[in-house]
């Protein structure tokens, strides 16, 4: 039988060599907060905010979204918590800001393009507004370190058009996630910007093949180990060394205990994913010293397939 795996994450989390590494967990609500808490999470990488959005006829009212940010950060008291504002699109509808049918949403009007000047009415740009008030208050109340990013965020003038707003708004610590190829390439610009940057692998993974991630013919582009993903994450740790701008991963590619190494080893410092992935990936971070991890990095980056990518990082780690 194999032995029951770790099942709580013990204690601030670094490499043997001492390289600290936040273990946050994604999040939606309370119940996930209270599961997040209850494995030891350190705080919140991704609290995702549609939900109080996406079947709303009309906007929840300023009370109505501070009371459930407070209530849905209360668990994890005391610990920093990154919330992403809303990321509605043709494919997330949020019936009250009318928008338009689009025929290929991924590719459309969505996550902060909904809210920005460029194609925003004013009216839009308004409930963004209101929701950052809100989250600052929530964030208050619950007593939780509050930051906050945008989703789909392709340049640097959206990145600090959303900084922008957000600071008038109280946010301390202001980022952006990184799931647009378009935003890698740009990141010596882009992260100029930002406080910090998170880097979503789902979408990541999805734009860089022009590969719907819930088409399942196309599954085997939707995997964070092909090489093309993990070279677009070197290239953005690269930049990011040189402007000392943190960089985490929320996207699947954090729950996997190895590819969580590899990560680390590209120069990650923050890796959230669901509650229950994370007692095994701070056991596994916890083993390996950074060199080590940097060899497995360089390993995946090199490979020319999923499969070698695989082997190459379990012949490093053993
Ligand atoms: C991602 O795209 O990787 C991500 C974390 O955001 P979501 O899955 O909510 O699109
Ligand atoms: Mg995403």
């Amino acid at each position: 039988l194999a032995a029951a795996g770790p099942t709580s994450v013990t204690g601030p989390v670094t490499t043997t060599d001492g390289r600290r590494i936040a273990i946050v967990a994604n999040i939606a609500d309370a119940k996930d907060a209270d599961r997040a808490a209850s494995v030891g999470a350190e705080g919140v990488g991704l609290l995702r905010t549609e939900l109080t959005f996406l079947s709303a006829a009309t906007e929840p009212t300023a009370q109505e979204q501070r009371a459930g940010y407070a209530a849905t950060m209360a668990p994890l008291a005391g610990r920093p918590i990154t919330l992403r504002t809303l990321d509605a699109g043709a494919d997330k509808p949020v019936p009250f800001l009318n928008m338009a049918p689009e025929v290929n949403p991924a590719l459309g009007v969505r996550g902060q393009r909904v809210f920005d000047e460029v194609s925003a009415a004013p009216d839009r740009a308004a409930v963004l507004d209101r929701q950052l008030a809100a989250a600052v208050g929530g964030a208050a109340d619950a007593g939780v370190e509050l930051k906050v990013m945008a989703p789909m965020i392709s340049t640097a003038d959206e990145a600090r058009r959303f900084v922008t707003r957000a600071r008038a708004a109280g946010v301390d610590q202001v980022g952006v996630m990184i799931e647009v190829p378009a935003a890698v390439l740009n990141a010596p610009e882009l992260l100029a910007e930002v406080d910090f940057v998170s880097v979503g692998t789902n979408d990541l993974t999805q734009y860089v093949f022009a590969a719907d991630r819930q088409s399942g013919p196309l599954a085997a582009f939707n995997d964070p180990w092909q090489p093309a993903v993990l070279r677009l994450l070197d290239q953005l740790c690269r930049a990011a060394a040189v402007t000392r701008t943190p960089v985490g991963v929320c996207g699947e590619a954090a729950a996997d205990p190895a590819l969580a190494v590899v990560l680390v080893g590209l120069g990650v410092t923050s890796l959230s994913a669901a509650a229950s992935a994370l007692p095994a990936v701070a056991a596994r971070v916890s083993t390996i010293d950074l060199a080590t991890a940097q060899r497995a990095a360089q390993a995946a980056v090199a490979a020319r397939d999923v499969p070698s990518a695989r082997a190459a990082v379990r012949d490093v780690l053993g």
